[in-house]
């Protein structure tokens, strides 16, 4: 394949040219889409992809029946045996040698990403950054993850522990379209760190990007068939890796959720959620207003707000919330948006009609019940077909549908407090607790407050980016917003089982040379007592 190939490439038409008609095509070179839907294990028919940025037909993707999922997986359970051998190094080098590419074949990632979601350039740039920042942390931490420990056995000396680490099997990674290629490979390489193969099933609309993922991790020395992917509806595919996987990764909605999670009791297999979010910005009285407007436009509308933690309710202290709001209302009313891949626009498109439907029904539900839009507020057809404006929000009220339910768009309600402590209590109002922000430049406050939050992540003087970007701390949510964290050491130990191995020396537990029960438990409880006196854990 041409995967080698400049960004432009395989492109057929000029999007990157900024005057460029958002009415053209944004073809990709047939050859070069055959390449990529060669990876997949799918024979049964194939289903078009057109881009959101131009409602154009993009790709025809082939999918995958119930007996071309068996087969992925038989794959990838025969690669896992062979691949669970080799060596901690020959992993963790494998991965490093993937961040190199990804750095390198950057531009052709990200055309794809922009033509597969409509996304604004510098959003996409945020996936290959996250790809290679996961691939260097877990590439450079693996020994300390996934190495043997010993530990304390019950008798100091004579019983030696030690307890290792071992692959979960085959792993299934069900991933949605907002970020399609870090989501389809991010959680991917710890687990493939540890000694597992994945079978992937990506979200439909955005197949390219995963596969283009697939043919990177063959391309950095990853055994071809240690990486599966499949095809097709949601509801058909996603149950069917439920039912064959040893451990399953979801990142969707907390609906879809809360249906993987049954479907993985059911099997007694264990799974991590990353799911939905509400996620509530805080400035407070002491903050600087320019970087909390600046860092509010980046926390509601990267991505056009498709973004599992971006804001969408702001909590602003009353002394500082008319010259905030006028910032914050200025800088967005400032943004560009267009259907271009080159780097100048600020916001790109919504993935879908449906994505559409949702953020104008939320935002007319709010206005027919007495909310005021400060700005945006409209579709923009003109740009693309699901293109809607950064809009914001004031005068929101729990009637409204986007009081409390995820809206997944380019919107934000804007609220005043006057007490702090009834600001944490409005944050933590609802089912959610993905992530948070809080604005101020007393860093200890802030800190202190963000532990009243329940939130998995939360993020001083910064919208989203500090947390996920920080791949040593874990990120995930709380409440209805996730089960498990993916990053850091958890991030890689969800696809290990532990293992836990004891050599016993000398003595046994249990009475010897002749003694009796009764004797052998005085003499135990003595040890104990002891071992309590000696400080021993
Ligand atoms: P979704 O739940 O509809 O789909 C997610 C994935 O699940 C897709 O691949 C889909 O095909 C698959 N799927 C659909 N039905 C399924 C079923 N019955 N069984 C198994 N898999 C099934 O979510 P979406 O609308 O595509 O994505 C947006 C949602 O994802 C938002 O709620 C967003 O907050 C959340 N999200 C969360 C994170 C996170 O890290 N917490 C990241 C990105 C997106």
């Amino acid at each position: 394949m041409s995967a080698q190939t400049p960004s432009s490439g395989p492109l057929v038409g000029g999007p990157h040219d900024p005057e460029h008609d958002p009415t053209a095509s944004y073809a990709l070179e047939p050859e070069y889409v055959a390449a990529l839907t060669d990876r997949l294990v799918a024979t049964s028919g194939s289903v078009e992809v057109r881009s959101p940025l131009n409602g154009q037909p993009l790709a025809h993707i082939p999918q995958s029946s119930e007996a071309d999922i068996d087969e992925a997986f038989r794959r990838a359970r025969a690669a896992q045996a062979a691949w669970s051998r080799t060596s901690i190094d020959t992993r963790a080098a494998a991965l490093l040698r993937l961040h190199d590419l990804v750095l390198d074949r950057q531009s052709e990632i990200i055309d794809l990403i922009c033509l597969e979601s409509g996304k604004a350039r510098k959003h996409a740039f945020d996936e290959p950054l996250h790809i290679a920042l996961t691939a260097r942390y877990y590439g450079r931490t693996a020994h300390q993850h996934l190495d043997s420990k010993r530990v304390r056995g019950v008798f100091p000396a004579l019983t030696r522990v030690e307890v290792n680490r071992i692959a979960k099997g085959v792993v299934g990674i069900i991933s949605p379209w907002n970020y399609p290629f870090t989501m389809a490979l991010c959680d991917g390489l710890p687990a493939l760190l540890a000694g597992n193969a994945v079978v992937a099933k990506p979200d439909a609309q955005t197949m390219l990007s995963a596969l283009y993922a697939a043919q990177l991790l063959e391309d950095a020395g990853f055994p071809r068939d240690l990486w599966q992917v499949v095809s097709g509806p949601g509801p058909e595919v996603g149950p069917a890796l439920v039912a064959r996987a040893d451990y399953i990764c979801f990142t969707g909605s907390t609906a879809t959720g809360r249906t993987v999670a049954q479907g993985c009791a059911e099997r007694l297999i264990g799974c991590s959620l990353e799911l939905g979010g509400k996620n509530p910005l805080l400035v407070l009285r002491d903050a600087d207003l320019e970087k909390a407007a600046e860092g509010a436009v980046r926390a509601a509308f990267s991505n056009a707000g498709q973004l599992c933690v971006s804001m969408e309710r702001m909590f602003v202290a009353d002394q500082v919330y008319d010259r905030f709001m006028e910032r914050f209302v200025a800088r967005t009313q400032a943004m560009t948006l267009g259907a271009t891949l080159d780097w100048g626009n600020d916001m790109g498109s919504l993935i879908s009609q449906a994505q559409l439907d949702t953020v104008v029904a939320h935002v007319d539900d709010a206005v027919a019940q007495g909310a005021r839009v400060l700005t945006g507020g409209r579709a923009r057809p003109d740009l693309g077909p699901f293109f809607y404006e950064p809009t914001i929000l004031e005068g929101v009220t729990p009637s409204m549908t986007c009081f409390g339910k995820e809206t997944f768009g380019p919107v934000i309600a804007a609220y005043r407090f006057s007490d702090e402590a009834d600001a944490i209590a409005r944050a933590n109002d609802g089912e959610y607790g993905l992530n948070a922000s809080i604005y101020s430049q007393d860093g200890p406050r802030a800190r202190a407050m963000a532990r009243l939050i329940s939130c998995g992540t939360v993020n001083i003087n910064e919208a989203f980016a500090a947390t996920f970007a920080s791949l040593e701390a874990p990120m995930g949510g709380m409440r209805q917003s996730g089960v498990g964290r993916r990053q850091g050491s958890e991030g890689v130990l969800r696809f290990t089982e532990t293992q836990s191995v004891a050599t016993q020396r000398a003595t046994r537990l249990a009475p010897s040379l002749g003694m009796s029960d009764a004797t052998y438990a005085k003499v135990m409880t003595a040890n104990l007592r002891l071992l309590k006196k000696l400080g021993r854990a």
